[in-house]
């Protein structure tokens, strides 16, 4: 299989695609075609752990990668030791028509472990087979959760070095303190004066840095990236679709070949991104629900074909969704373009010029017919919080309780029916205080720093409470660097210095 840039005619392989991360071009790397997954296979999965399930995927893809090195990565990564429940991502139902397919039981309790668990281990093989010897130095921009999971996946990880930039005042505190606290001799870790678009802004501005990648190669590294642009992120991501699916026939709620719809929290799109893979592959989905919180710029686009980010940027009550530049959308243009890499360029350019891109009625409607999208802002998601856990007993995180609030809507609008599941991207005790204040009201939580409302979150709901975040408040702070935006470069090689 080869791998195409969204902007150009570049063509690598699988290993070179995860290595490189970006496109020479600034394109996203995409996959030459989507490989066809049979009916009869799907159905197979219903006897597959998670590890065989992902095997069988991803070696349609990695094709320069020979099958026991994926069964050995696979098995490195998704394992009791690293999850907290053998079923790696397991769907629940929560109601008559809906499942929660929990991809937060991972070392960092965010979906991001989903991929990034895997991603070191494709990353040391995508080294070797390309023969190079140099430090892989990966760059991570991160909204709150990219980045503690990149740390805990690339840690202690031999010929890589990990350096991650987090928006001072955007993420959480168990977010930071995750962060900040992270051991191993091979981590860095940055604020960055500015929001989570001027933090990933400035990360693609090092890749595309001849200066900067010049300096990084002095040094003998070499760059490399663990945001979601890279394919070796997104390909982890379509397991977990396929698996939910076969999940779901095996608790009879669907039989082989009727159709699901799956709702997604969204930010930079990678991960509803990989639903859209999987149902090109042959997976039966209906509707791809595209949530948003008040930064809402996608469901805007959905509903006009023009993207625009001339608009006011609001910090949410689900942080790692408050983008207004989703780089992975990039990859459903080009589906949407036809595959013509030139007009993906045009649009990128405009979008880089002027904030926005219109993409024409025809092209809208094309995507209209799989994707849905609706938002929810922060009274919507306290609501939801409250209410599915007043009625349905299932404690949900802000991210995922925006995209239950978006499936009421969607199911109130169009009447459809469909089985649908909801992807939840993280661990309630993640955003401890705002998951308690939508449980208990808006003053549950004064006065109370993460560890008190975590406690008073397990005393109230009896669900336990991660032991990880019960460790957290004894880890010592090892990362305190900060840069301005415009400084990024610079602050990458002092780090290196210390
Ligand atoms: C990253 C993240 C999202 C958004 O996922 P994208 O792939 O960026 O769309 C949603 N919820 C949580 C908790 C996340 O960490």
């Amino acid at each position: 299989m080869s791998f195409f840039s969204t902007r150009g005619e570049s063509c690598v392989t699988a290993s070179q695609a995860i290595l490189h991360g970006l496109a020479p071009d600034g394109g996203l790397y995409v996959p030459a075609m989507f490989p066809s997954v049979p009916m009869n296979r799907i159905s197979s999965f219903c006897e597959m752990d998670y590890a065989a399930r992902a095997v069988s995927i991803l070696k349609r893809y990695l094709e320069d990668f020979n099958i026991p090195e994926i069964e050995e990565a696979v098995r490195a990564a998704y394992n009791t030791e690293r999850f907290d429940t053998p079923e790696i991502a397991p769907v629940k139902q929560i109601d008559d028509a809906t499942w929660v397919l929990e991809l937060f039981h991972g070392p960092t309790l965010a979906f991001k472990d989903m991929a990034l668990q895997l991603l070191p281990h494709l990353t040391r093989l995508a080294a070797v087979k390309n023969g190079e010897k140099r430090e892989i130095s990966i760059l991570v921009a991160t909204s709150g959760d990219t980045g503690k999971a990149a740390l805990e996946g690339f840690r202690d990880v031999p010929g890589t070095s990990c350096t991650v930039f987090y928006p001072q005042e955007g993420v959480s505190d168990v977010q930071k303190l995750q962060m900040v606290t992270t051991g191993g001799n091979n981590t860095h870790v940055i604020a960055v004066k500015g929001n989570f678009d001027d933090a990933q802004t400035g990360v693609k501005e090092l890749f595309s840095s001849p200066e900067f990648v010049k300096q990084m190669e002095e040094r003998g590294k070499i760059l490399s990236s663990a945001n979601s642009i890279n394919f070796g992120r997104l390909v982890p991501q379509i397991v977990y679709y396929f698996s939910a699916y076969a999940d779901l026939v095996n608790k009879h709620a669907i039989t082989p070949g009727d159709p699901v719809n799956f709702c997604v929290p969204t930010g930079n799109f990678g991960d509803i991104l990989a639903g859209y893979y999987a149902r090109n592959m042959g997976l039966p989905v209906n509707k791809l629900i595209c949530a948003s919180n008040r930064n809402n710029v996608l469901t805007d686009f959905f509903n006009s074909g023009t993207y625009s980010t001339h608009r006011t940027f609001f910090k949410t009550l689900s942080p790692s969704m408050d983008i207004l530049v989703s780089s992975n959308l990039e990859r459903l243009l080009y589906e949407a373009a036809d595959r013509d890499g030139a007009l993906i360029k045009r649009w990128m350019e405009q979008l880089k010029e002027s904030g926005s891109y219109s993409i024409g009625e025809q092209r809208r409607d094309w995507m209209a017919d799989v994707f849905w999208g609706d938002c929810a802002d922060n009274k919507d998601t306290l609501k939801e919080i409250g209410k599915r856990f007043l009625e349905d007993h299932y404690l949900m995180d802000p991210h995922t309780a925006v995209g239950g609030h978006v499936l009421r809507q969607y199911r109130l609008k169009t009447n459809d029916a469909t089985p649908t599941v909801l992807l939840s991207t993280a661990s309630p005790y993640k955003f401890a205080a705002d998951v308690l204040r939508g449980i208990a009201g808006a003053d549950a939580a004064e006065g109370k720093d993460a560890f008190a409302c975590s406690e008073e979150l397990e005393k109230l709901t009896g669900v336990p409470m991660p032991a990880q975040v019960k460790a957290l408040k004894d880890l010592p702070v090892r990362h305190t660097a900060e840069c301005e935006r415009d400084a990024m470069g610079e602050a990458v090689l002092k780090a290196f210095e210390l």
